[in-house]
């Protein structure tokens, strides 16, 4: 990859890359559309990446099925998959890692301490990799955005970081490759994710400008979920993840819920009109 790269620079096109863990769905696909023309080579990687996983998480059986992934991308016409394995990522010995703070401290930084971290050393090292100069990553993933957003900027990273919206099921649900592990009744239940923030949104349009009132109702409609355990409810800046007390300007309403044994994520932004 780093060989192709460089002569894909040298002749004086442009790299365009979108990390992914793979288990690929129309959220990654869209992220590949969300910058196909604004480079002249379109890169994927999957990477289902040790370190961001903490004890217990679900990295054994996160989904791995390359040539799936191969077919769908191929299909959406990216021109490289870069695929490494987990040694060539973190050969023996590896001690560097790349950390940013503040940021990741709350939302999933409280309950995942070392996710962010392993997060801002892979994409680091992919953007080394590829040498690519503009990357896109999902507002599904709102907190990481963000992380690596500031990431680019206080290390001077010279790749363009781009925020493609989240793309849904037809009964607003968020794609997700977690999804997998939903039973049937699990995902009807899930679906308390997208519905609470829709109070949120509902709320917002109403006038309700108090973020402890609209996550107090958020947090009343998910309790009455069966099976559904509230891991945390926030309302958050967008760029720096501070929490808000106001709806004073653009605001972010994220939760991470647990639907048995499966933790979901999903947020939206909302702004005052
Ligand atoms: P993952 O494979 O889960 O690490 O995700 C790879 C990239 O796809 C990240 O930038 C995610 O934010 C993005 N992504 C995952 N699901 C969605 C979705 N439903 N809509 C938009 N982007 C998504």
């Amino acid at each position: 990859m780093q060989k192709t790269a460089l002569i894909i620079k040298r002749s004086g096109k442009t790299i365009g890359l979108v990390p992914t863990m793979g288990g690929l769905h129309e959220g990654h696909l869209s992220l590949l559309d969300a910058i196909r023309n604004k480079c002249d080579v379109l890169v994927a990687s999957i990477f289902v990446n040790p370190v961001q996983f903490g004890p217990g998480e679900d990295f054994k059986r996160y989904p791995r099925d390359f040539q799936r992934d191969e077919k769908l991308l191929d299909e959406r016409g990216c021109d490289i998959i870069f695929y490494p394995s987990d040694d060539e990522i973190y050969p023996y010995g590896f001690s560097t890692y790349v950390n940013v703070e503040n940021l990741t401290d709350g939302l999933c930084g409280k309950s995942r301490p070392v996710h962010f971290r392993g997060v801002t050393t892979v994409v680091t090292k992919l953007f080394l990799i590829t040498r690519c100069d503009i990357a896109c990553f999902g507002q599904k993933d709102g907190q990481q955005a963000a992380v690596i957003k500031r990431m680019a900027r206080d290390l001077n990273i010279p790749v363009e970081i781009v925020t493609a919206p989240i793309v849904r099921e037809s009964d607003g649900m968020a794609m997700s490759s977690r999804n997998n592990y939903l039973s049937p009744e699990e995902r009807k239940r899930a679906l308390c994710l997208k519905k609470a923030l829709d109070i949120a949104e509902h709320m917002v349009a109403e006038g309700e400008c108090d973020t402890t009132e609209i996550i107090g109702e958020m947090r009343s409609f998910i309790e009455l979920v069966e099976g559904a355990e509230i891991e945390y409810i926030e309302a958050v800046d967008p760029d720096d993840m501070t929490p808000k007390q106001k709806v004073d300007r653009p605001t972010m309403f994220a939760l991470a819920v647990k639907i048995g044994k499966t933790r979901l994520i999903d947020n939206c932004i909302v702004n005052v009109n």
